[in-house]
C-alpha cells in the first residue's frame, strides 16, 4: 500500500478552544449584526475566517523571536531577511512593511496614478483597493474558465493572454505601467497560474515595455502546484520552481502572514535599484526606516525562517492535502464546491448551494452565517458585499461569482477538526431549501465595506 501522507511535524504546545451552544450562537451572531468579523475569537470554535497571520510558527522559528535584532538602522535581522529573500526569490533589493497591503501602498505610491489602468489575474481586494483609492481602474484579465466553478482547469489563476494584450493594445501606453500576477489567485479561489503561462505574461509585458509584479503570498502553494500538475515539472524542487516562476517578474509584494508562516509582516522585493530607490522615500513616509520598515527585528528573523519552512516539499504536501481532504469530504457529501479545490481554502459555491435566495439579499453572507449557527465554524463572504459598490455609479457590484471561503490556518488544525466543518457545513446543506431569505445592509463603509457592514435578516 502506498503510505498516507502525514503531518511534517508534531504537536509541541497547545491552545485550548471553546464549543458553545446553539443558541449561544445565534444571539452571538445577532448581536454581531450578521458580520462574522465582529465576533470575538472565544465565540468561534473553529476559524477558518482566514489563512492570514493564523498560522503556527515553529520551535525554530520562535528561537529566531529571541535572537532578534531590535537596531533602528543595519540591524543583522534585516540583513537575515534580505539573505533569504535573495535566497529563495531570488531578488537583490527589498523593503519590508508590516504586511501586504502596506508593501501594496508603499509601491503604488510609485506606480499608479490617477485614470490609469492595472490589468491581472482577479486582484486581491486590498490590492484593488488601492488600485482604485488611487482612481485608478484594476481589469480583471483571468481566463474564462476560472469563473466556472464545475469546470477542472489545473491552472485557473492562469491570466487570458489575448485578453491581457486586448487591454494593451487598446489604451495608451502612459495608462499602464505594470501587470499583477496573483500567485496563486485568492480572488478566484486559490487557484494557481501555470509557469507556461508566467512566461507568455513576461513576453506580452516585454513587447509592450510594462512591468511584472507578483502579488506573492502564496507563491510558494503556487510552486507546488506546478510540481504536482505541470508538465515537466515533477522532478524539480520547490525552491527550483520558485526560483524559475520569480524569474519572469520585476517585483514582488508579498504578504508574509501567508506562505512565510508568520503572524504579521511583508516585504516588497525589486530586482531594479531605481524603482527600489523611488520606494523607500514612501516606505520611510508609511512604514519606517529602510531597514525594518513596519517591522520589529524579532518577526524579521521569524520571516526569514518562514521562508525556508515555507518551500519545503513535505509541509507543502501536508498543508495543500490536508485542504483537499476538508473538500473530498464535502464532496462526498454533496456540497457543491470550486474545482479544484484551492492551495489554502475551500470555496462553497453560494449560488448553487442556495438557489432560493436573490443575489441582492447576499446568499454567499448566507451561508457562513449558517454554517457559524450550524457548528461555531467561521467562514467568510467572497461575493458581493467584498465587491463594494462601483467607485462611479455607486450601483451593488455582483461578481461572477458568490463564495463562502474556508481558509485553513496552516499547521493549527488536525483532520478531526475537518471531519466537524464538513458534517457542520453537509448538515446546512441538508436543510437548504428552508433557508428562504437573505440579508440587507443597515450600514456600510464606502469601501472594504464587508469588514465592518452591519446586517439585518430580510
Ligand atoms: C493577504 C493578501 C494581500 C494583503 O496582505 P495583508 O497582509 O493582508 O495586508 C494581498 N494579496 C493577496 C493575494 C493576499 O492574499
Amino acid at each position: 500500500m502506498k503510505l498516507p501522507y502525514a503531518e511534517s511535524y508534531k504537536i509541541k504546545m497547545v491552545e485550548t478552544i471553546k464549543k458553545s451552544t446553539r443558541e449561544e450562537r445565534e444571539r452571538w451572531i445577532k448581536e454581531a449584526r450578521y458580520n462574522l468579523f465582529n465576533l470575538r475569537s472565544d465565540q468561534v470554535f473553529i476559524d477558518l475566517l482566514t489563512d492570514s497571520g493564523t498560522g503556527a510558527m515553529s520551535d525554530k522559528q520562535w528561537s529566531e523571536i529571541m535572537l532578534g535584532d531590535e537596531s533602528y538602522a543595519g540591524a543583522s535581522s534585516y540583513y537575515k531577511m534580505k539573505e533569504a529573500i535573495k535566497e529563495i526569490c531570488g531578488f537583490d533589493y527589498f523593503l519590508p512593511t508590516h504586511q501586504g497591503r502596506a508593501a501594496e501602498n508603499v509601491l503604488f505610491s510609485v506606480l499608479v496614478k490617477e485614470g490609469d489602468l492595472v490589468p491581472g489575474n482577479s486582484h486581491f481586494d486590498t490590492t484593488k483597493g488601492h488600485i482604485e483609492l488611487r482612481k485608478a481602474t484594476a481589469v480583471d484579465c483571468t481566463i474564462d474558465e476560472a469563473f466556472d466553478t464545475t469546470n477542472y482547469h489545473p491552472f485557473k489563476g492562469n491570466i487570458n493572454i489575448n485578453k491581457l494584450e486586448d487591454v494593451l493594445k487598446k489604451v495608451p501606453s502612459e495608462k499602464i505601467t505594470f501587470i499583477v500576477v496573483t500567485v496563486t489567485c485568492n480572488s478566484s479561489g486559490g487557484q494557481p497560474v501555470s509557469m507556461q503561462n508566467l512566461r507568455e505574461i513576461r513576453e506580452v509585458a516585454d513587447k509592450y515595455g510594462k512591468l511584472v509584479l507578483f502579488d506573492s503570498a502564496r507563491f510558494a502553494e503556487n510552486a507546488y502546484f506546478i510540481k504536482k500538475r505541470g508538465k515537466g515539472y515533477e522532478d524539480k524542487t520547490i525552491r527550483e520552481i520558485v526560483k524559475e516562476m520569480f524569474s519572469y517578474a520585476d517585483v514582488m509584494t508579498m504578504s508574509c502572514k501567508k506562505d512565510a508562516i508568520v503572524n504579521m509582516g511583508g516585504f516588497i522585493g525589486f530586482r531594479n535599484e531605481e524603482l527600489f530607490n523611488k520606494a523607500v522615500v514612501y516606505n520611510i513616509l508609511f512604514e519606517g526606516y529602510v531597514t525594518y520598515g513596519g517591522m520589529s527585528g524579532r518577526d524579521m528573523n521569524a520571516l526569514a525562517q518562514g521562508l525556508k519552512e515555507g518551500t519545503e516539499f513535505d509541509y507543502l504536501e501536508s498543508r495543500i492535502e490536508q485542504v483537499a481532504y476538508l473538500g473530498k469530504k464535502l464532496t462526498d457529501y454533496g456540497v457543491p464546491l470550486i474545482l479544484p479545490y484551492g492551495g489554502h481554502a475551500i470555496f462553497v459555491d453560494a449560488l448553487r448551494f442556495l438557489p432560493n435566495i436573490p443575489r441582492e439579499e447576499f446568499p454567499a453572507q448566507v451561508l457562513p452565517i449558517e454554517l457559524y449557527i450550524e457548528g461555531g465554524v467561521r467562514g467568510v463572504e467572497i461575493g458581493a458585499l467584498m465587491a463594494d459598490r462601483d467607485p462611479v455609479t455607486r450601483e451593488n457590484r455582483f461578481p461572477e461569482l458568490e463564495l463562502m471561503r474556508m481558509a485553513i490556518p496552516r499547521r493549527v488544525y488536525t483532520n478531526n477538526h475537518m471531519d466537524h466543518v464538513a458534517v457542520a457545513l453537509a448538515n446546512v446543506y441538508e436543510r437548504r431549501n428552508k433557508i428562504k431569505r437573505g440579508v440587507k445592509i443597515i450600514k456600510e463603509a464606502p469601501i472594504l465595506r464587508h469588514f465592518t457592514v452591519e446586517l439585518d435578516r430580510i
